[in-house]
């Protein structure tokens, strides 16, 4: 392609709201552009590494067994009453009414529609196992969509969907699907990690993150020396609290205008790690309460409560003052002894191992000390904290380290929580109607071309991975104007579209040499063969956008250079 004919829009500023990296290059190389808030146009040059990001997990999926399909984004309400989740998705989904007022959402994942689809076309066993998959756009009203295309309202899914007969089935599906993506996110080039991921409701081991590190990833990832790994949403450790304190009298003390652990540890010249923090939730899906429990020195785990309780974390909050106010609390004095019926408590095994604790005194401005459970409260005794790096791995008693990624995939294993509530079922040899056990398996495709970038960039813009770069190579005459070098120019240009898979610009622009290459480096083009003085003697620069290296070759040598790295794609 000549770039005069090209719609190149490369900025040299970044924009103002990009914070990070890949947000702020992929607008500036002008690969994708902004329409409303979590929602882009992909340009030309976006496009093109788009598609192959496409084609890559598409050939991987081919080659894993998986046959493609393509859905609609719309999709009715009826499947996902039937699913239970029209009205426990939350805000997230999209919905709307056609003008018939029949209620549809845009979909945020595929789960309902596959199954319809299965129960309805599959009926034998004979046709068991099966792993259908599509590329396509997902719609999810997110809290904040940010960073470009990590976080969109409208962004691409790769989602695949496994069904087989029976549990053995699904592990032996789910494996494959584990090591595609392995072979997917290496071909991508990506410093990646699989992870143990939370599975919510279903419970088990049965999930895993694939994560590309970065510091910029908004997942925390906990892993050891041996092979654990896990979501910091998921991760475990070893409770090593001991105490051989003797359990002394409880007391009541004021601690006036102290609300925090923190200021209550220091006002009563205790550690923090004895002060215990008693945090009030509501599940808005049954109006619960529930009181957490958990050491001053830790952090609550969102997920692990939501997975006590057994609501969704959509439902989640807080109580309010007010609502503080009518179960006789106040807040920065709540504690477990003595605390309304009502409110189920649930207390993180750490606390059940130190002795004489700071708990609020559920009376304004005063706290008991020496509290002890067992003695002074009792409580659902569950994991409900954050792990945190030096903690002790509970696979082989090391200490836990911590790194950032960004999930760029997720599988798991659904078992038959579609399948029964959708009733998809193949008739068993028994002649009994059996559901069919699922998996499914998901890669966010832009949020991954991000994720690439984040990966591999410099202070002069992206740098491509060969195999996913919109083209390979940048033909740069210093003066296209100039005779010598336009016919030289030309003629690579000729030669590498005739005779070899490069996919190569002719930068044919009237411009100066200097803003001409900024353009291909900030795009991220893989190699620039410039073309200048000696162009007589057929010699030519050629750049390597990677490792910044510049040789000047005979333009035949330039070419080769070239030609065999695309040929080992
Ligand atoms: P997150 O925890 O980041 O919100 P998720 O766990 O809700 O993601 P999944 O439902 O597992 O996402 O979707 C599969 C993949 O789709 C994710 O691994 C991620 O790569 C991608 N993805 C999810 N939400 C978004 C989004 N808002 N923008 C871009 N990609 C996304
Ligand atoms: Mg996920």
């Amino acid at each position: 392609m000549k770039a005069s004919k090209m719609l190149i829009s490369t900025l040299r500023e970044a924009p103002a709201e990009a914070k990070i990296a890949s947000h702020s290059l992929l607008l500036r190389a002008g690969m994708i552009r902004n329409i409303v808030a979590g929602v882009y146009n992909y340009m030309p040059m976006g496009l093109r590494t788009l598609n192959k990001i496409e084609n890559i997990v598409r050939e991987e999926m081919d080659k894993a067994g998986a046959q493609e399909i393509f859905c609609s984004a719309v999709q009715p309400k009826e499947l996902w009453v039937e699913s239970g989740r029209w009205s426990k998705y939350g805000p997230e989904l999209f919905r709307f009414q056609d003008r018939h007022e029949r209620e549809f959402c845009l979909g945020p994942t595929h789960e309902e529609v596959f199954t319809d689809i299965v129960r309805n076309t599959v009926k034998s066993a004979k046709n068991l196992p099966l792993n259908i998959y599509q590329i396509q756009t997902k719609y999810r009203d997110e809290a904040r969509p940010r960073f470009g295309l990590m976080r969109g309202r409208e962004f691409i899914m790769k989602d695949a969907y496994s069904f087989d007969k029976d549990e053995a089935g699904l592990n032996e599906s789910y494996n494959v699907m584990y090591d595609t993506y392995a072979n997917i996110f290496t071909r991508f080039k990506l410093n990646w990690k699989a992870v143990l991921a939370d599975t919510g409701a279903i419970g088990g081991n049965g999930s895993h993150q694939f994560m590309a590190l970065s510091e910029v990833g908004e997942s925390d990832i906990v892993y050891c020396d041996c092979d654990y790994a896990a979501d910091v949403e998921k991760a475990e450790a070893i409770n090593n609290v001991v105490s051989n304190e003797k359990e002394l009298e409880l007391k009541e003390v004021a601690t006036p205008g102290k609300h925090t652990c923190e200021d209550v540890a220091a006002f009563l010249g205790v550690d923090l790690h004895k002060v215990v923090k008693t945090m009030i939730y509501k599940d808005t899906d049954s109006n619960k309460f529930y009181a957490v429990l958990a050491l001053g020195d830790r952090e609550i785990n969102t997920i692990k409560v939501v997975n006590a309780i057994g609501t969704a974390e959509a439902f989640l909050t807080f109580a309010n003052d007010e609502e503080l106010k009518n179960l006789g609390l106040y807040y920065g004095s709540i504690g477990p002894v003595a605390l309304n019926k009502n409110i189920e408590i649930l207390v993180d095994d750490e606390v059940t191992k130190v002795k004489n604790v700071v708990v609020g005194a559920n009376k304004d401005g005063y706290h008991l000390t020496n509290v002890n459970f067992g003695r002074d409260f009792s409580g659902r005794v569950v994991d409900l904290r954050n792990v945190v790096e030096g903690d002790i791995c509970p696979n082989c008693g090391r200490p836990l380290k911590m790194d950032r990624g960004i999930e760029v995939g997720q599988i798991f294993k659904l078992q038959t929580k579609y399948s029964s509530a959708m009733n998809c079922t193949y008739v068993d040899e028994a002649g009994k109607n059996v559901p069919m056990v699922m998996g499914c398996y998901g890669i966010g495709i832009t949020r991954t071309m991000a994720a690439i970038v984040e990966q591999y960039h410099d202070e002069f813009g992206i740098k491509w991975p060969l195999n996913v770069a919109p083209y390979h190579l940048a033909i740069v005459p210093v003066k296209y104007e100039d005779e010598v070098q336009k016919e030289l120019a030309d003629k690579i240009y000729d030669l590498v579209n005739k005779t070899t898979r490069i996919e190569a610009i002719l930068d044919d622009r009237k411009a100066g040499l200097g803003m001409k290459l900024k353009d291909w480096e900030l795009i991220g083009i893989p190699y620039a063969i410039i073309i200048g003085k000696r162009a007589a003697e057929g010699i030519v620069e050629l750049k390597n956008r990677m490792t910044l290296e510049k040789t000047e070759v005979s333009f035949e040598e330039a070419i080769n250079i070239v030609k065999n790295a695309v040929n080992e794609l």
